[in-house]
């Protein structure tokens, strides 16, 4: 039976406006303000109701056919927003564009913005020390050649800020994406793949589907610029369309060529816990959160940019160690400076709010206050060699300005913009344009009168008051005002007796009445009418002084970054100033000597004076260190703490250390502990793989890599074989500088047979069954891992103790093969240093390659020392694997001694 055909609920005029809204703006979430609520209806509202946990109820409820419908107060979409964008939500917010007094029928409604997760200027959204990166990706064109690239695009609208970089493969510029957290991604539709890669690598990211814009440039001069400039016309096209016609405050486009900033992939940013603590993902805890000293939000975003790019040019860093330098010498100006920088706004996101024509009147008297300080920044930065020759008259600079002088050149105060605003605004104005009292008295003539008659009206309305009163003889007669209603005069109901018959009745109330007179009501259409004109001429002035500054958005953003790079600066200062920070030595060659290291954030959790600092050294000649020790002992801290004392070094830092020697380092890979990578079908032992082949594949010479444990996934001869085969292929192929630590300590066997391995382990002491952790560097390879004493620490029964000693005495035995040497040595291209030693064969012919190295005669002194280890055996408590290895090992003594091989 066919449905009986019903009325279509959707196609009353304010649901076609609904619809229509929804068909600009298909995949957003389409809030429409109705009243004091931001509306949304069907699966829309569904949706939204879920996500904020609203009511879902219905329109026309009584129909067969409700249409679902979810709302919020108007003034709390605010606190609704930033939801639906943490759940990578795109919203279309629709306004009503007329009076609802004055419309005839339906309220005219429009789309006023586009909202997303990377295009928003909301401060209710947006995290102040954090950009809020829209990235875009865009393809090599159609016809690939050789040097085709893949571009990579990356913008700040709060801020404008804008880069783009290209690679050579997809899986480069996602590796870059990673680092930079964007809030949404744009993937042009074609490859139709592409979509689906890079969901799959940022599951959790907002993604937004795009046809790639027609290509500005006819012809590019370079595969990067062809790359990078598509990539960057996206991300602009996306931003702008979403922004529906608004100004966007934008930096120049900066290009990254691939080798200008350090590489540090996504897995040595999380590793060393630049950004946020393993431990609970926030940023205490982390490395930032140690830096981020800064006085501004702008510096703080520049600081967390920098740690995420440590600069490759070593006069652009040294110009930076300079300024640090200075700044630290002269304490007193440095918290003047710093003091000076905590007045000053987030000048960056002003601009931002400026362009887009939403900055409030407090937004524009926060610009004018920032730029006002700006003149005193430069002036005392101006005076700062004087300080620093205060403070030690032998510094004085050879030649021309100071590095603190030279950041205030060029420092602009925009001072004509601040004194406009100055002049217009009202010293503390209200937060929006709603109530007036925005614009300063004396700034415009045609004000001035309106406030003049609206002055009047109050002190006239007084006057009329106490008229009425003695008139009437009611002692509680009051005016009062209201919205709808207008003036009015109040008598309750005790004194309607007195009421005079020229007092009109406008309103009963339960225990009042309320009346208006003749000339009440001309009063007010005069003060109401100067009110509206008021209100009207504020708003013009305000937007006439809101376009004006809007000209000047360059110029501030220009100060802005200064602002942010100066504040940064005078961190850096203050951290070497009170945490006794060194300045790093840099050189050519690959280096890092480390005297008196320290990790910064681990340091600063322990009780002052406790962390025990160490030294390092790698270079060519000893770039793979074996580092070997128990658990808990403190290998992960060293290694870390060096990784981290390179990047701070080449970000401008001063660095946790009492001296630091190093040369610049183009890529830090760290690779450390174990951890599923469930969400992408990833076992431990697959991540860990993953992430070592790409360690090898792409470090240099110049490369600083930090390996934590290899090949921990899986049994213990096929993860120490792996990591055996790592380790020699780091020190024979990479080249590069690495610190290595495993619990397989065979494998410090490596120094004998590789000429620039090096074993260090951290000391600890053994008192009876337990370790002493002695936190100390020192070299040569740990002889065993005091697993089970640390086990012990930990709290594990002593029965189950004891059997565990059992079975390692029992596996230790067969570590070395029945002529007694270290099984694991074997095999593999001999390297040269062999021949050099004392015992090494004449010629290469001498030997054949799977022969083991031979090891020096044994004393008879030693032999009787291996025999005695019969007295420590009580033979009926032998098992039968453990007594023939004891033969094994006897025999072994016995050949050494004999200086010759036994007949098999
Ligand atoms: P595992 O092998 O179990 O991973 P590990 O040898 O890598 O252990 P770490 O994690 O580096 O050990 O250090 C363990 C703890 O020891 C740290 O959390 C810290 O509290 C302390 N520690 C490490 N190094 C030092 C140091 N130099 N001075 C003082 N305390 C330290």
């Amino acid at each position: 039976m066919p449905e009986p055909t019903r009325p279509d609920p959707t196609s009353t005029p304010m649901m076609q406006q609904y619809l229509d809204a929804k068909a600009a703006c298909p995949d957003a979430l389409v809030m429409m303000r109705m009243g004091d609520f931001y509306e949304l209806f069907l699966e829309d509202a569904v949706e939204a109701a879920e996500l904020l946990e609203l009511t879902l109820t219905a329109r026309n409820k009584k129909d067969d056919n409700p249409i679902p419908m979810a709302g919020v107060p108007y003034h709390a979409l605010q606190t609704y927003l930033p939801r639906l964008l943490a759940a990578g939500r795109k919203v279309a917010i629709v306004e009503q564009v007329e009076d609802p007094k004055l419309a005839k029928g339906l309220v005219r409604r429009e789309i006023a913005r586009v909202v997303s997760p990377g295009v928003v200027l909301d401060e209710a959204v947006l995290d102040t020390r954090e950009p809020n990166w829209l990235a875009a990706i865009a393809p090599p064109d159609d016809a690939p050649d050789e040097g085709a690239r893949w571009g990579l695009a990356w913008l700040d609208v709060s801020t404008g800020l804008r880069h783009a970089t290209a690679r050579a493969s997809l899986a480069e510029i996602l590796t870059e994406l990673a680092r930079l957290e964007p809030k949404e991604v744009v993937v042009p539709r074609q490859p139709a793949t592409l979509h689906g890669d890079v969901r799959r690598a940022f599951p959790k990211v907002a993604l937004a589907l795009r046809d790639l814009p027609a290509s500005s440039l006819e012809t590019a001069a370079s595969p990067l610029e062809a790359a990078t400039s598509a990539a960057a016309d996206l991300v602009l096209d996306y931003a702008k369309d979403l922004h529906r016609g608004g100004e966007l405050a934008l930096r120049p486009l900066v290009v990254l060529g691939p080798d200008e900033r350090m590489a540090l992939p996504a897995t040595t940013v999380r590793n060393l816990e630049l950004l946020r603590s393993m431990m609970d993902g926030g940023k205490k805890g982390s490395l930032l959160g140690l830096l981020d000293q800064t006085r501004t939000a702008m510096g703080s975003r520049l600081l967390r940019s920098w740690l995420l790019a440590p600069l490759l040019d070593r006069a652009a860093i040294q110009r930076r160690h300079d300024a640090v330098q200075a700044a630290l010498e002269a304490p007193l100006l440095r918290a003047e400076l710093r003091d000076l920088l905590r007045g000053v706004s987030d000048l960056e996101r002003l601009v931002g709010r400026v362009a887009a024509r939403v900055a409030t009147p407090r937004d524009l008297a926060a610009l004018a206050a920032s730029l006002e300080r700006v003149p005193r920044l430069a002036e005392r930065l101006a005076s700062a060699d004087v300080a620093a020759l205060e403070a030690d008259p032998t510094a004085r600079p050879a030649s021309g300005r100071g590095p603190l002088a030279a950041l205030a050149q060029d420092l602009d105060p925009v001072h004509a913009l601040a004194v406009e605003i100055r002049r217009l605004l009202v010293d503390e104005p209200p937060p929006t344009l709603k109530e007036g009292g925005v614009i300063r008295e004396g700034a415009d003539p045609d004000l001035d009168q309106l406030i003049a008659i609206a002055r009047e009206g109050k002190d006239w309305f007084e006057a009329y008051e106490a008229r009425l009163r003695d008139a009437s003889k009611i002692p509680s007669v009051k005016i009062r005002f209201n919205s709808v209603f207008g003036y009015y005069i109040e008598v309750t109901r005790a004194n309607l007796h007195l009421v005079p018959d020229t007092w009109l009745r406008k309103q009963t109330l339960a225990n009042a009445e309320r009346y208006y007179t003749v000339e009440l009501k001309e009063r007010e259409d005069k003060v109401l009418g100067a009110d509206d004109k008021r209100l009207a001429l504020e708003e013009r002035l305000f937007t006439g002084l809101r376009d004006h500054a809007a000209s000047f958005g360059a110029r501030v953003q220009e100060t802005a970054q200064r602002l942010a790079e100066l504040d940064v600066l005078l961190a850096f200062a203050e951290l070497a100033a009170t945490r006794g920070w060194v300045r790093p030595t840099l050189v050519d060659e690959p280096l890092v000597d480390i005297r008196g290291g320290r990790h910064p954030v681990v340091e600063a959790m322990l009780p002052p004076g406790s962390f025990v600092p160490n030294d390092l050294v790698l270079a060519p000649d000893r770039r793979l260190v074996i580092l070997t020790g128990p658990n808990m002992a403190g290998k992960s801290t060293v290694m870390r703490q060096t990784a981290i004392i390179a990047i701070l070094a080449q970000i401008g830092a001063f660095v946790p250390a009492e001296a630091a020697t190093l040369g610049l380092v183009d890529k830090v890979f760290t690779r450390v502990g174990a951890s599923d990578d469930l969400a992408r079908g990833q076992s431990t032992f697959m991540v860990e793989m993953t992430e070592t082949t790409e360690i090898l594949r792409e470090s240099t010479d110049r490369s600083l890599v930090v390996l934590d444990e290899i090949g921990r996934g899986t049994s213990t001869w096929d993860g120490l074989s792996i990591a055996w085969a790592v380790a020699e292929h780091l020190h024979d192929q990479s080249r590069c500088l690495a610190l290595f630590a495993t619990h397989y300590h065979e494998l410090t066997e490596l120094a004998s047979t590789r000429d620039a391995v090096r074993n260090l382990s951290i000391a600890v002491r053994e008192q009876a069954n337990d370790v002493v952790f002695l936190r100390r560097l020192i070299e040569g390879g740990a002889s065993k891992s005091y697993g089970i004493q640390v086990a012990r620490l930990a709290g594990l029964p002593d029965a189950l103790l004891a059997r565990a000693r059992e079975v390692l005495e029992n596996l230790e035995a067969m570590s070395v093969d029945p002529d007694s040497r270290p099984r694991l040595a074997r095999g593999g291209k001999r390297p040269a240093t062999w021949q050099l030693s004392l015992f090494a064969p004449k010629s290469e012919s001498d030997s054949s390659p799977s022969e083991p190295p031979p090891v020096a005669p044994a004393t008879p002194d030693r032999l009787a020392q291996d025999l005695r280890q019969l007295l420590a055996v009580d033979p009926d408590e032998l098992t039968p694997k453990a007594a023939l290895d004891l033969v094994y090992k006897l025999r072994a003594a016995v050949q050494r001694h004999d200086g010759r091989p036994a007949p098999s």
